[in-house]
């Protein structure tokens, strides 16, 4: 669960990604297999596997992701229209163990998702 996973080597600048933000904390860049016109990933710097290991001292990095996702909403011109997931565990998706955080939209999105 703690290994190495091709989001670790991304934040590291040792493996390619279409990057389209990214500061000190976390950066933002293109799904590969995008599921809607606008889907882009939000990843912390620091290799959290899942968001349940994440700790009280992440707080702040986890407020910030979010608030980087609203920069990137509107940086890609969805005004508020988009929606956040995070798939947590195996059992809910999660196939890449660092924590990230799905921005999708440039489509009508239906609820529940599924
Ligand atoms: O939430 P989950 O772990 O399933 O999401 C992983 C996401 O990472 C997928 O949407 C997948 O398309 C994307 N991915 C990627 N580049 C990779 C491997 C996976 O964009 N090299």
């Amino acid at each position: 669960m703690s290994e190495d996973t091709i989001f670790g080597k991304i934040a590291r600048g040792e493996a390619d990604a279409k990057i389209v933000y990214e500061d000190d904390q976390c950066l933002a860049f293109r799904d590969m297999f995008p599921a809607a016109p606008m889907h882009i990933l939000v990843i912390p710097r620091k290799p959290i596997p899942r968001l349940c290991d994440a700790e009280e001292t992440d707080a702040a990095l986890l407020g910030h992701m979010m608030l980087v996702a609203n920069k990137v909403a509107e940086q890609e011109g969805l005004g508020d229209k988009f929606r956040l997931v995070i798939n947590n565990g195996a059992g809910a998706g999660q196939s890449v163990f660092h924590l990230h955080m799905h921005i999708i939209g440039g489509r009508d999105l239906s609820w529940p998702p599924g």
